[in-house]
């Protein structure tokens, strides 16, 4: 899940120390509602919201950066392919390197104040002697960002160029355009989960490993790259082989099968590249809260999806986060 405002808040309401650092800044009293409230709001509005700095990315990328470049893409050109390039090279380190410097740099005050009881893993896993873990970090995530703003570029070109439909006017379709826009969060975490399942062994390792088994062979040569994160933050979420890049970004591939708007694809693009983040952050809340995806990197066969679609639930690999007792929520109760 992507770090929003509700997060900067928290982690600066919690190092200030006030007690209110969980409570929700827009629906307060959501802590009070009945399990059936909370599920609505979360399936119909909070997964949405959730992801306003991905949808920012994607609505600022179409209104500033559609009009200077795609005009001239019809044919490749240095000008309007680097100007992509830099609009996504400046989100990937404006959006990374802000959430990184929030939970772990050193000149952060932050990291070293009462946040650092929020972490699932108290060592800290970039420490000096440990830096070479931060580098490969960040060379794959950067790997993974030139991959998506080229994708970018390929499917401006094949619009410009009229080799694929799509409509130009959002409003001209506005049941369609929204039905897509909010379905794109859906969208991401359904493909997320089985090309992720797709990459672990497929029959259970318990036994050992069988012969001839596909996940466990995508896993070895593919996958472990990621885990090699075991302990994650911010820069390991897109931290992937580049053939896990290709497959992860085939989320944002839907244009090639329906008419639809660019700003449809920009927001599942800028969703795969952003959401990440807060989801390996390696911190509870108020900072990502994300113990599901924590648990998956250091106990490997579990929780291989996103929880809003609860697919390790149905197949059994479902795994508890509970939450360690903390000084400071103790403080708010
Ligand atoms: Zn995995
Ligand atoms: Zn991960």
């Amino acid at each position: 899940m992507t770090f929003g405002i509700r997060n900067i808040v928290g982690i600066h309401r919690l190092h200030t120390g006030q007690k209110n650092h969980l409570t929700p800044l827009v629906f307060k009293t959501y802590g009070q509602w009945s399990y059936w409230q909370k599920k609505a709001f979360d399936y119909l509005i909070w997964c949405h919201l959730a992801h306003a700095l991905d949808f920012s990315a994607a609505l600022l990328c179409w209104f500033w950066i559609f009009p200077i470049t795609f005009p001239e893409a019809n044919e490749w050109h240095i000008k309007w392919v680097s100007r992509v390039f830099l609009y996504n090279l400046a989100w990937e380190f404006m959006a990374y390197s802000f959430w990184h410097w929030m939970t772990y740099a050193r000149a952060s005050p932050y990291p070293q104040g009462p946040l650092h009881e929020k972490k699932f893993n108290p060592i800290n896993q970039y420490e000096e002697k440990n830096q070479h873990h931060l580098l490969r970090e960040i060379t794959f995530t950067t790997l993974g960002w030139l991959q998506s703003a080229f994708v970018q570029c390929v499917f401006m070109w094949l619009w410009a160029s009229g080799r694929l439909p799509y409509y130009n006017d959002f409003w001209s379709r506005p049941f369609f355009s929204i039905f897509i826009l909010l379905g794109v969060t859906f969208w991401r975490e359904f493909h997320f989960y089985w090309i992720h399942r797709f990459m672990h062994p497929w029959w259970s390792v318990q036994n050992g490993l069988r012969q001839g088994d596909i996940g466990a062979f995508l896993y070895r040569h593919v996958h472990s790259l990621h885990h090699k994160s075991r302990s994650p933050g911010p820069w390991s979420g897109l931290s992937m082989h580049p053939i896990e890049h290709f497959v992860y970004y085939t989320c944002a591939y839907f244009p090639l099968l329906f008419s639809c708007h660019p700003l449809h694809f920009l927001y599942a693009k800028f969703h795969a590249d952003i959401a990440p983040i807060g989801g390996h952050d390696g911190y509870d809340d108020p900072a990502g809260g994300a113990g599901f995806h924590y648990l998956h990197h250091a106990f490997f066969e579990c929780n291989y999806g996103v929880p809003l679609i609860d697919f390790d639930r149905l197949f059994g690999t479902y795994k508890e986060f509970v939450k360690k007792p903390s000084i400071n929520d103790k403080q708010t109760n």
